[in-house]
């Protein structure tokens, strides 16, 4: 694979649809143009100016389309290449004709998956922090993770990375100053005034690590397991909240035979409900793997919904879970309550619901929204929240890095090794962004990309 080829491919959405966009970047990309709309170089659309052109097959000449056509000049482009794009109709025959075409042409070979995006980082138009901004974008299926993403893509995570590396930089340079030219020319104070700085990001950068994982749970959906004993009404609930304002967007038997996962938005928060088996004593194998199942799930889970029949005389009995904070209490069946039982019940810590006639739901729904924003919400003012592992664990050996400085430097050693640590520590913040010769990480990240991004 060269990214001196010329590649293309369809960059919207497969399958019927209004418009469909081809996009062809490299080199040669306004060849294949004139090929398709039979136009001399010098008849090309003026870049950035969309006209309606008549596609040909080059071999036939027949007419495969008539759409927009618009180019891009480079660097001025998505890619920083000479990138074309083609507006057609969306129907499958009109897409593969013209995909057809385009693969007759010399020197022009489908993209592969994110190498549209890839080119722009190599090409320096994004770094890397943007490029999972925009895979997370155009992976975002709620509105809170469109804001995360959003916010991602708009550089405001890159900004902070990238001041904190200027801070750590401009240490390295004072620190090198000093021993290339000896301490005469450049005091160990006058270093420690520009290295002081960087070492006080470590208090920062702590701070930014306890985030509560927010960004990466948001990315990843937060999960809610529904537990309690057999027949308190936990797939009822799980099928009111489902029909009432929430969206399911997924419905799958999960990898277990017995935890079924419903995935919806509430408050445009992607969460993972898991209906569980009832758990209660039993000797039946199948019911004990399908307990055991359930009570790993509630383990995992971020919040879990515990759930028992308030009309059932064993209600109280406390389940063999952990209850903690990480439980909200449901009293299910209500509605077989009188309602002076129903005042009696009346704990704050505890939702009265009932799954037949929808009590309680619209509650219950306000206390995990009220939840889900607690865990995964962004908070007001604070930098953006680390959205992916592989930044969490760079700042957090960065902090090493940067303790570690310190250390050496108040302990009197020498700066040639204080030196050594802080290269380290701007090694670790310019691999987040992408500063740093990283092959590795390449691969990892661009696989997150769909073909024609
Ligand atoms: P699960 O075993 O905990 O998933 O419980 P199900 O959802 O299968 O419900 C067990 C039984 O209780 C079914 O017959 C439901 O129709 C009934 N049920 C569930 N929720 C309610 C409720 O809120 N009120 C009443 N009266 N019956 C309910």
């Amino acid at each position: 694979m060269s990214s001196g080829d010329t590649i293309y491919s369809l960059a919207s959405g497969k399958g019927r649809c209004g418009v469909a966009v081809i996009r062809i970047s490299g080199p040669n990309a306004n060849h294949a143009l004139s090929l398709l709309t039979q136009r001399v170089s010098s008849n090309l659309p003026k870049p950035r100016r969309m006209i309606k052109s008549t596609i040909f097959g080059l071999k036939t000449d027949r007419k495969l389309d008539q759409g927009l056509i618009v180019r891009f000049v480079k660097p001025e482009s998505f890619t920083g290449e000479d990138v074309v794009e083609l507006y057609l109709h969306g129907g499958p025959a009109v897409i593969k004709a013209v995909i057809g075409n385009l693969a007759e042409i010399q020197n022009l070979r489908p993209a592969e998956a994110g190498e549209f995006t890839r080119r722009a980082f190599e090409n320096g138009r994004m770094n890397l922090i943007e490029v999972e901004g925009l895979a997370d974008l155009i992976n975002a299926e709620t509105e809170m993770q469109r804001q995360q993403a959003f916010r991602q893509l708009e550089g405001e995570l890159g900004e902070l990375y990238e001041r904190w590396r200027a801070t750590i930089v401009n240490a390295l340079a004072y620190m090198e100053a000093h021993i290339d030219f000896a301490d005469a020319e450049l005091s160990r104070n006058e270093v420690y005034k520009n290295l002081r700085p960087a070492l006080d990001l470590v208090e920062e950068m702590h701070k930014h690590l306890l985030d509560g994982r927010r960004g990466e749970i948001l990315r990843d959906g937060l999960r809610v397991a529904i537990v309690g004993a057999p027949n308190s009404g936990k797939s009822s609930l799980l099928n009111a909240l489902a029909r009432r304002e929430v969206a399911i967007t997924a419905a799958s038997a999960g990898t277990t035979r017995d935890v079924l996962e419903v995935k919806m938005d509430i408050a445009g928060f992607p969460i993972y409900f898991f209906d569980t088996a009832g758990i209660r004593a039993s000797d039946e194998e199948v019911e004990v793997e399908g307990i055991r199942r359930a009570l790993e799930c509630a383990k995992e889970a971020d919040l879990r919904i515990v759930v028992s029949d308030v009309a059932s005389p064993t209600k109280k009995k406390s389940l063999p879970l952990v209850c903690g904070d990480k439980d909200l209490i449901v009293h299910n069946k209500c509605d077989l309550l009188a309602d002076a039982a129903k005042g009696q019940e009346h704990d704050s810590s505890i939702q009265l619901t009932s799954a037949k006639t929808g009590e309680g739901l619209d509650d219950l729904i306000k206390k995990i929204t009220e939840w889900a924003d607690k865990t995964a919400g962004s908070v007001g003012g604070e930098a953006a929240p680390i959205t992916r592992a592989r930044h969490r664990l760079s700042v957090e050996s960065c902090v090493e890095h940067l303790v570690r400085a310190g250390e050496v430097w108040s302990g009197g050693g020498a700066i040639e090794l204080v030196t050594e640590d802080v290269r380290l520590a701007i090694r670790c913040i310019g691999q987040i962004t992408g500063e740093v010769e990283l092959d590795e990480l390449l691969d990892i990240i661009f696989s997150d990309f769909c073909i024609g991004k």
